[in-house]
């Protein structure tokens, strides 16, 4: 396994204009095994030569963190011009949460019975929206959370997914652009505390994601609302 080049790879190569070695795969910067003979274009995997899934999944990263580099200026300019609307003054509503869990693709929704703790969270505190979302990461996931902001006045916004290591400022990110503070929200970790640990009960897995969940209100319930705005 990867110690061939691909199929069809002649093509690739010919179309993305990068060169091939004698050994018919990607000619790569010695340095630099994530760098093709061309600017801009990077490889990765068997493409550049023998390689297990290990060397794979690094190199792979690696030339993701490179393209990533070359995109950081464009990012940069296109986050200066996004406007966002003024944060909505809520220091008179009463709260009213809105609560997204998320299956991500099957990596949750195939222990944790998701409807069911969708069924759940709408009976929690202040919860007046609850729906469930295949991919919350995703941009129309965004545009619903957007949405429900909107259409139902949500205060305040939960995403039961995965860790808030990763996608935290996404999801703060899209109350911004629905006018409301950014700290009006929490995440659930439904997938490493509990999809991913509990894989085989699956009982128990959703059990404990509704009561993962339930500390969500309680925590957005605490935040200093006054202060939020004083901020602003
Ligand atoms: S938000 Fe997290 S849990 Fe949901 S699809 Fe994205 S990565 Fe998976």
């Amino acid at each position: 396994m990867g110690l061939v080049p691909p199929q069809d790879h002649g093509k690739l190569a010919q179309k993305l204009g990068i060169g091939l070695n004698i050994h018919g795969f990607a000619q790569r910067d010695p340095f630099n095994f994530m760098e093709s003979s061309r600017p801009g274009i990077f490889i990765s995997g068997a493409f550049s030569g023998p390689m297990d899934i290990p060397e794979s999944v690094v190199s792979g990263i690696g030339a993701g963190a490179q393209a990533s580099q070359i995109l950081k200026g464009r990012r940069e300019k296109l986050a200066s011009k996004r406007r966002y609307p003024p944060d909505r003054d809520i220091t008179k509503e009463e709260p009213r949460v809105g609560i997204f869990v998320c299956h991500c693709g099957a990596n949750i929704g195939r222990v944790v019975r998701v409807p069911e703790v969708v069924e759940y969270a709408m009976g929690l505190p202040c919860v007046v929206h609850s729906q469930e979302q295949i991919f919350s990461c995703s941009t129309d996931s965004a545009q619903q959370i957007l949405d429900a902001i909107r259409e139902k006045g949500l205060n305040r916004v939960i995403v039961a997914a995965c860790t808030p290591r990763t996608h935290e400022p996404l999801f703060r990110d899209t109350l911004k652009e629905g006018g409301l503070n950014p700290y009006l929200f929490e995440m659930a970790n439904i997938r490493e505390h509990c999809s991913w640990v509990h894989s085989r009960e699956k009982e128990e897995a959703t059990q404990k994601a509704k009561d993962v969940i339930r500390c969500g209100p309680l925590r957005c319930l605490k935040a200093p609302i006054s202060a939020l705005h004083k901020d602003n």
